[in-house]
């Protein structure tokens, strides 16, 4: 791999190149429904839903979700089927089981009032460093960097240059720039950096000539030869190879859950019924394939099996039933 040219030295402070990141937000920042609270709960189930689901998708499924358990105990108190159901369509659907624990958890500890601190956040099982500093600074306006895919490309490609940064010094750079703050802007940078990310400079194909930063970025240049010749880039900007989802399990588990999803509230479905609606071409030897699944599904809690466990006989598996938990 050719190495990036050696970047050059921004014009600008470092301080001169956050304010004018800031003000570029002013006008550009994206109007999101989460951004216009700052009730812990409202951004925790945000970020729960922006796990590895765009934020396109997200948005249409956020007030609903909110409409339908408005508060942590409201959540808590739900049958967790309801919740499976309230999901749809976002996807990896233990997300919501696992919202579902953590609100439990969250009334337990703290009857639902949550502390301000990311340590402590992390008490919950299932909110981690990130989901933590999230809440932490969206909600309470803690002086904390909050850094999702977005955020850390553009710190690295603008304050660091297209070498490959060691996590140490992203997370260093992160903390002098919060740090470097005026006060209450926390929240502000963060989305920013954000929001950079997201529309400007993105993954595959950082759109520099609209950037309100490109005079001071460390990566303009060699972004601009990596733009070129895209199709061959190589190294850090190199185009991911998705595998494909169709016929995968997650695909088939992603079918399974939604055809119980339809069951009405309580009932359940004969394992080679399940089959023949998830997979058109299903035959009875599939069964044991399929049964796998759902174990699966159930020790995830997305599906609870109505069976004795350690079936194998496709004779056996026949009288197996599957439902929502
Ligand atoms: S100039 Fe290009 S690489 Fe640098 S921050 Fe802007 S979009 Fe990203």
């Amino acid at each position: 791999m050719k190495r990036p040219p050696k970047p050059p030295e921004p014009r600008s402070s470092f301080r001169e190149r956050m304010l004018r990141l800031l003000a570029w937000y002013q006008g550009a920042q994206r109007d999101l429904p989460w951004r216009h609270t700052r009730d812990p709960y409202a951004i925790l189930v945000a970020e729960v839903m922006l796990q590895q689901t765009q934020v396109s998708r997200v948005v249409p499924r956020y007030d609903q979700f909110l409409a339908c358990f408005p508060t942590w105990h409201a959540l808590a108190d739900a049958p967790v089927a309801d919740v499976i159901r309230a999901w749809e369509p976002l996807g990896y659907n233990r997300r919501a089981v696992r919202l579902h624990r953590l609100a439990q958890a969250a009334v337990h500890r703290w009857d639902g009032d949550l502390p301000h601190e990311p340590e402590l956040l992390r008490c919950l099982e299932g909110i981690g460093p990130y989901t933590a500093a999230a809440v932490a600074c969206f909600a309470f306006g803690a002086p904390v960097p909050v850094l999702d895919t977005n955020a850390r490309r553009v710190l690295l490609r603008l304050f660091l240059g297209p070498a490959k940064a060691q996590e140490r010094e992203l997370r260093a750079l992160a903390q002098e720039a919060v740090a470097a703050l005026p006060e209450g802007q926390a929240p502000a940078w963060n989305q920013a950096l954000m929001d950079l990310g997201a529309t400007v400079c993105t993954s595959r194909k950082p759109l520099c000539p609209r950037c309100p930063l490109r005079a001071d970025c460390r990566s303009a240049l060699w972004m601009q030869r990596a733009n070129e010749r895209v199709a061959e880039a190589r190294g850090p900007y190199r185009a991911l190879r998705l595998k494909p989802f169709r016929g995968s399990s997650r695909y088939y588990r992603g079918r399974i859950v939604h055809q119980l999803r339809l069951l009405p509230p309580g009932e359940s479905v004969a394992l080679e019924e399940l089959g023949t609606r998830v997979k058109t071409t299903f035959a009875v030897t599939e069964l044991p394939w399929l049964y796998r699944l759902v174990a699966t599904l159930e020790r995830e809690g997305l599906a609870r099996v109505e069976a004795a466990s350690g079936l194998t006989l496709n004779s056996e598996l026949g009288h197996v039933r599957v439902r929502l938990p």
